[in-house]
C-alpha cells in the first residue's frame, strides 16, 4: 500500500468535499440553475481579491491570465518593466516580447527580492514605460515582492501595476483596491484549492480604460467580451462547469474560515517550516522576504544529486513537494504549506524529509525538524 501526500505548490490538494463534487452530472451552463450558481462564485471571487471590480473566470490555468493581461491591455512597442525573480517572472518578459512589446528586465538573484529603489531608478530610466509587470509570490524561489511598494511607485509614475498573484492571492494579505493594483491575477490549483484549468483576473477603472486603446492580437482570451458576459453570469465561451462547482464549494470554505484565518494559518505553516528545515542544519533559499506560500530550502553540500531528494521522497515514501526549476534544479527543494493544507502535512513533510535525508548520507537526528515545527505550532495557535 502507498498513500500520497502532495506538498507541492500547485497543484495544491484538493478538499474532499470538492473533489466529491466532480462526480455528480453535468449541468448545462446556460440555465438559471447555473447562473444562480455563477452569481455566488462571482461575489465570493470578489471576496478573496478584495476588491469591488469584476472578476473574470477563465477557461485556461494560470498562465492564460498572464497572456490576457498583456494581449488585452497594451499597444505595439509599448515598453513594460518586468521584475523577473525567477522562472515566472521570466514568464512576464516572453510573453510581453512574444506580442511585440519592448519588455525592461530587471533580473535579479534568484531567492532575493526586489529593493523598491532599484525599481524607481529603472522608473526613472524609462519614463515612459506603460506597466510594471511582477509577481507578489515568486513560487519558483519563495520570495515575496514588495507589492504595495511597487504599486505605488507605479501609480505616481502614471504606469500600471500587473500582479501575477497565483500564489498569493488567498495566501497572504493582498488587498487589489486597497493597495491599487491594476491587474490582479490568481490561477485555480493554488490557494483556490481546485484541479488545474481555470485562471482568474481583475481589472481597476485605470486598466480597463488602458484596455480600451489595446492594439494587440487577441480572440478567445477578450477580457472586454468576458466582461459583457459575466454582467449576465455568463462567460464568453462554454465554461469548464465542474471546476466552477467545485469552486463554488472551496470558495464557500474560504468565506467560512475567513480571509484573516487563513492568511495567519499560512503564516505560521510557513513559520513551522522555516523553523523545522533550520533546525535540521538547512539553509532557505529566500531569506530576506520568505513566501508564506512555499519554503524553498537549498541542498546541502552532503547530497551530491539535489534532485534524488524529491525523488525519494515521492518514490519511496509517496510524498511529493517539488524540486528546483531551470538553473536551480537540484539546487534547491520546495515544501509547500499553503491551501488545503494544515499542521500536520507540514510534520509530514518534515519527518519524511528528516528520513531521506538520512538515507542520502546527510546526518540527521531524527525528530529534530519535526520537533521545531511542533514546537512552533505549540507556541502560535490559530
Ligand atoms: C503556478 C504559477 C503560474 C501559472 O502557471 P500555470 O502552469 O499556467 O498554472 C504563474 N505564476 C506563478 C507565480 C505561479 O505560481
Amino acid at each position: 500500500m502507498k498513500k500520497t501526500y502532495l506538498l507541492t505548490p500547485g497543484p495544491t490538494p484538493v478538499p474532499e468535499t470538492v473533489s466529491s463534487i466532480f462526480a455528480r452530472p453535468l449541468i448545462h451552463h446556460r440555465t438559471p440553475e447555473f447562473q444562480k450558481l455563477f452569481e455566488e462564485v462571482k461575489a465570493n471571487l470578489k471576496y478573496v481579491f478584495q476588491t469591488e471590480q469584476d472578476v473574470m473566470i477563465l477557461a485556461g490555468t494560470g498562465t492564460a491570465a498572464m497572456d490576457a493581461s498583456v494581449s488585452n491591455l497594451f499597444r505595439k512597442g509599448d515598453t513594460v518593466i518586468t521584475i523577473n525573480a525567477g522562472k515566472f517572472g521570466e514568464r512576464w518578459t516572453q510573453i510581453a516580447a512574444a506580442y511585440g512589446l519592448n519588455p525592461i528586465e530587471m533580473k535579479l538573484e534568484r531567492g532575493d527580492t526586489l529593493d523598491p529603489k532599484d525599481l524607481e531608478k529603472t522608473v526613472q530610466a524609462h519614463p515612459k514605460a506603460t506597466a510594471i509587470l511582477f509577481q507578489a509570490s515568486e513560487t519558483s524561489t519563495g520570495s515575496v515582492m514588495p507589492t504595495q511598494q511597487i504599486c505605488k511607485i507605479a501609480q505616481s509614475a502614471g504606469m500600471l501595476s500587473v500582479c501575477d498573484a497565483i500564489t498569493a492571492c488567498g495566501v497572504f494579505n493582498l488587498p487589489m483596491d486597497a493597495w491599487a493594483i491594476d491587474v490582479m491575477i490568481t490561477g485555480a490549483q493554488k490557494a483556490l484549492m481546485i484541479p488545474p484549468g481555470l485562471s482568474f483576473v481583475a481589472l481597476s477603472e485605470k486598466a480597463w480604460k488602458l484596455a480600451e486603446s489595446c492594439d494587440l492580437p487577441h480572440f478567445y482570451l477578450d477580457l472586454a467580451k468576458e466582461r459583457k458576459a459575466l454582467a449576465k453570469n455568463q462567460t464568453a465561451w462554454t465554461p469548464a462547469t465542474s471546476l466552477i462547482q467545485g469552486l463554488q464549494e472551496s470558495l464557500r470554505m474560504i468565506r467560512e474560515e475567513g480571509l484573516e484565518k487563513i492568511f495567519r494559518r499560512h503564516e505560521i505553516l510557513a513559520l513551522a517550516t522555516r523553523n523545522a528545515v533550520e533546525a535540521l542544519g538547512l539553509e532557505i533559499l529566500a531569506k530576506k522576504a520568505p513566501s508564506a506560500a512555499v519554503t524553498s530550502v537549498k541542498v546541502p553540500s552532503t547530497i551530491r544529486d539535489g534532485k534524488l531528494i524529491p525523488r525519494t521522497m515521492r518514490e519511496k515514501y509517496g510524498v511529493t513537494i517539488a524540486g528546483g526549476q531551470d538553473e536551480l534544479e537540484g539546487k534547491i527543494f520546495r515544501l509547500s504549506h499553503f491551501g488545503y493544507c494544515e499542521k500536520f502535512d507540514v510534520t509530514t513533510g518534515i519527518a519524511c524529509l528528516e528520513l531521506v535525508l538520512n538515507e542520502l548520507g546527510h546526518p540527521v537526528e531524527f525528530g529534530k525538524g519535526v520537533g521545531a515545527a511542533l514546537k512552533t505550532f505549540a507556541e502560535f495557535s490559530f
